[in-house]
């Protein structure tokens, strides 16, 4: 007998042992999908990671249950993305089977569609068999295939044999018969259901003269123009019945015509930008040339790239992916997010065509398991996509990008809480490869990695951690394009001057008005959606939470538009939560005290368009992207690209407007606020304003006008601030270091929060106390083990959160001990905790 090991996507850390049916035998399963039977009654996906060669005595082989159906014809996970995956799941103390889940993220599968027919012990037992312990209803069946045999159809489906008998086989009757041995099962399998198509038409060969009438000419000449396949539907300008003439050239031989899939991405509607061949600057050269010999050698090389927004890193990236390419290599480039990167992704489509397969979420399933199906079959040398993208079943991997690599997407805020960006420097190391982190803001820890805080003027000074690492920079923008003057203003100077409250300061309120007279274009950022972040009571200081989780609810309004700018609140108002989108109205009086002066505290993007609407009355035109804007699927494509097409003058948002998009008409950028993240209760806090900042000012000014860029503050002597406004980058990190190292945390220290849930806060609070027991009694004294307590969010959509934080200087000794402390949990218990280890949110 032939036995598996499967990893199951549940948060259990082991495999579990199923028996390979005797159909299965010779089949290779090592990194297919299958279905297993798992918990008392139910199935579930799993992945056959190992053959189960030795059983442990414990188990009774009798006992053990067969796999169900295999998903995959041929495997999903190479050995080498088994030992990838497992090396994370351990990383992250997760369990190998959502990790894999995590890997593949296509819920679809190829359909095993069985088939059944008769053996001749089948056939034996039909005709000998009845009343001889066989039933009526198995009699039945076996007679049902030996007609379909007789009748040359052989075999049967289980809709078929539905069919043939008018009444419905279940698929375990059918396994019933199979283990007696009178029938036997094949699976074949069928490709899920894919993409969208469109009938296209390619030209073959020319007409020769006299071959071709006037309107199929005409088409054929509009082929030659365009140079590649052309919907059908798009010659309906050269012909008023194409699809006949488009028949008739095919019919000549003159033309092919075949199903094209449409590829729903983003940028199929956008024009490939010029391929213009571009001679690499002085700085550009010299990146890529430091990173050549690794590359020619295939040597693992971690790479930090330092480069200012719009110094033209993305040209140096082409360039090494066309050197990696030229070797026979392949490459990935993974972006924080393709919806907010969309330039990127056009870009590296226009220079690598259809050889770039592009995963992202916007796909639906089928069209993500056709694109993940490519790069398996190696039709592709390009992978482009988001975090999951780091598990891409890509061979010969030469090159590995990381776009923005200190963005927080990059991190799974879910089980398996993985970061892409720290897997795909592991995934380089394996594979040999070079890797880019790229970034004009790189994260504290990978600057501590390629830089070390030996600069510091700090006492103490340390190497960088991680030896090897490549630091280059690319410190000026293309055309030495100056970067955007940065004026700070202090608001609390501004309302003492003025007396008045307002969103815009006069200076940058009088920047807005003359940019928008210029013709050109502004963004104002306040990264904090809604109207008003809370409504408060004057009397009694009350303000309304929600009521199922521990937040404070936000005010928004109904379509802006019609609302009055005068302070008061909006008469279409209404409050929200942000965590669980619980709404409801704004009472008229205070629940607490009766008063009647509740007021609305602060402001959010919907109140600054409001604003500004009523600022730059008669035609001028704004557009708002934030969460609430941008819901709607391709929605913040849409609100991007009519902003880049002059739609409106001034575009307001969130952190959303600070990714890497390009418009060259905007001059003026203003930071509303740029103390709504410094109060958060996060480590990260100074390093997020301080990459914002910097960020959105990389928005002004991008072409020949020179930008200008207003940072609104009441915190002008933060460090975060001050360093941004200044440019001071060096400076910001060795501060920040210095913070994290006196503070204990990364990069200094390994950090992981242990979190429990539950809908019963008593339960919560018990297993949170248990665990930290179980984490103190694995006794580390060089593991810290804080708390139990509750988490800053301590109530989410009726959940009660409660955490421990673990730190250690040792990687390894902080995940023993959790390994150590989770063993000895039940499995039920293990439900409702959650680890996450190198903590990116800490909420
Ligand atoms: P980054 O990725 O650092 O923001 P990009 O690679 O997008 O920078 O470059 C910014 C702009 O400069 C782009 O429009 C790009 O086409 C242009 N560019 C990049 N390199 C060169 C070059 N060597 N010569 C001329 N223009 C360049
Ligand atoms: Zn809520």
């Amino acid at each position: 007998m032939r036995f598996v090991q499967v990893a199951v996507p549940v948060p259990v850390r082991k495999l579990f042992t199923y028996r390979v049916p005797d159909a299965w035998e010779e089949k290779a399963l090592l990194g297919c999908r299958c279905r297993v039977p798992f918990g008392r009654s139910g199935e579930k996906m799993g992945y056959v990671v190992a053959e189960a060669e030795k059983l442990p005595k414990s188990l009774d082989r009798e006992k053990i249950k067969p796999l169900g159906a295999v998903l995959d014809e041929r495997p999903t996970f190479s050995p080498a993305m088994l030992d990838f995956t497992r090396w994370a799941a351990e990383h992250y103390v997760a369990s190998w089977g959502e990790m894999l889940r995590a890997a593949h993220p296509v819920r679809l599968s190829a359909k095993a569609r069985r088939r059944y027919s008769l053996t001749p012990k089948g056939r034996d037992a039909a005709t000998q068999g009845k009343g001889k312990g066989i039933s009526e209803a198995m009699c039945r069946v076996l007679d049902a295939l030996g007609s379909a045999a007789a009748d040359e159809a052989r075999e049967l489906t289980l809709r078929g044999l539905s069919r043939a008998l008018g009444e419905e086989i279940s698929a375990s009757r059918m396994e019933t018969l199979v283990r007696h041995g009178w029938v036997r099962e094949e699976s074949t399998f069928v490709e899920p259901r894919k993409g969208k198509y469109r009938l296209a038409v390619e030209c073959l060969r020319e007409a020769e003269a006299g071959e071709a009438g006037p309107a199929e000419t005409l088409i054929l000449r509009e082929l030659k123009k365009r140079g590649e396949a052309v919907p059908v539907a798009e010659l309906s300008p050269f012909a008023s019945d194409p699809h006949a003439v488009v028949r008739r050239l095919r019919a000549k031989g003159l033309v092919r015509v075949f199903q094209q899939r449409i590829l729903r991405d983003p940028f199929w509607d956008k024009p490939p930008e010029q391929n213009r061949e571009l001679t690499l600057t002085g700085h550009q050269e010299k990146v890529f040339r430091a990173a050549l010999p690794a590359l020619r050698e295939s040597r693992f090389q971690p790479v930090l790239l330092h480069g200012v927004t719009g110094s033209g890193k993305t040209e140096v990236y082409i360039r090494l992916i066309r050197e990696a390419l030229g070797m026979g290599r392949r490459a990935l480039y993974l972006v924080p997010e393709i919806g907010l990167t969309p330039l990127t992704a056009a870009r590296l489509r226009a220079h690598f065509a259809a050889n770039v397969a592009i995963l992202h979420s916007g796909l639906d399933e089928g069209e993500r398991y056709d694109e993940w199906e490519r790069v398996r079959r190696g039709e592709v040398d390009l992978v482009v996509g988001t975090r999951s993208a780091v598990f891409a079943p890509i061979e010969s991997l030469g090159l590995v990008v990381v776009d923005e690599e200190h963005d927080p997407s990059y991190k799974q805020e879910e089980s398996p809480y993985y970061n892409g960006r720290d897997l795909a420097v592991v995934r380089a190391q394996r594979d040999n490869a070079v890797v880019f982190l790229g970034s004009a803001t790189p994260s504290t820890e990978t600057y501590f990695n390629a830089c070390g805080d030996s600069s510091s003027s700090f006492p103490s000074t340390r190497k960088p951690r991680k030896a090897g690492y490549l630091s280059l920079a690319l410190p000026e923008r293309i055309e030495k394009r100056p970067l955007p003057g940065m004026r700070l203003v202090d608001m609390t100077k501004e309302f003492q001057e003025t007396g008045e409250r307002k969103i815009l300061s006069r200076a940058l309120e009088e920047a807005l008005m003359q940019c928008v007279a210029r013709g050109e274009q502004a963004m104002l950022l306040l990264n904090r959606r809604g109207y008003a972040p809370f409504v408060l009571c004057r009397e009694c200081g009350y303000t309304p939470d929600c009521e199922h989780c521990s937040v404070m609810l936000t005010l928004h309004t109904r379509g802006g538009r019609r609302d009055a700018n005068d302070g008061k609140i909006p008469a279409s108002a209404y409050l929200m939560c942000h965590y669980c989108g619980h709404r409801e109205k704004i009472p008229r009086r205070c629940p607490e005290c009766e008063g009647e002066f509740l007021q609305m505290v602060g402001h959010g993007t919907e109140q600054v368009e409001t604003y500004v609407r009523s600022l730059l009355a008669g035609g001028a035109r704004t557009l708002r992207l934030d969460r609430d804007t941008a819901s709607l699927k391709d929605a913040h494509h849409r609100i991007l690209s009519a902003f880049g097409r002059g739609e409106a003058q001034v575009l307001v948002g969130t952190q959303m407007i600070a990714k890497g998009h390009d418009f060259p008409n905007v001059t003026l950028v203003g930071v509303v606020s740029a103390d709504t993240g410094l109060a958060f209760p996060d480590f990260r806090a100074a390093e997020r304003t301080f990459q914002l900042l910097t960020q959105v000012a990389g928005r002004a000014g991008r072409a020949e006008r020179p930008g200008e860029v207003f940072i609104q503050t009441v915190n002008p002597r933060h460090y975060a601030v001050e360093m941004a406004v200044g440019g001071r980058v060096a400076e910001f990190y060795r501060k920040e270091l210095w913070f994290r190292r006196v503070m204990k945390y990364p990069p200094y220290t390994a950090m992981a929060i242990v979190l429990a849930r539950d809908r019963n806060e008593e339960k919560a609070v018990k297993l949170i106390k248990k665990l930290a027991r179980a984490l103190r009694e694995a006794g580390d004294p060089r593991v810290a083990v804080l708390g139990p307590a509750p988490a800053p969010l301590a109530k989410i959509k009726d959940v009660h959160r409660y955490h421990v934080v673990l730190k250690s200087s040792s990687r390894g000794r902080l995940r023993s001990v959790l390994d150590k402390a989770l063993g000895s949990l039940k499995r039920l218990k293990r439900e409702s905790v959650r680890i996450n280890v190198d903590p990116v949110n800490v909420l």
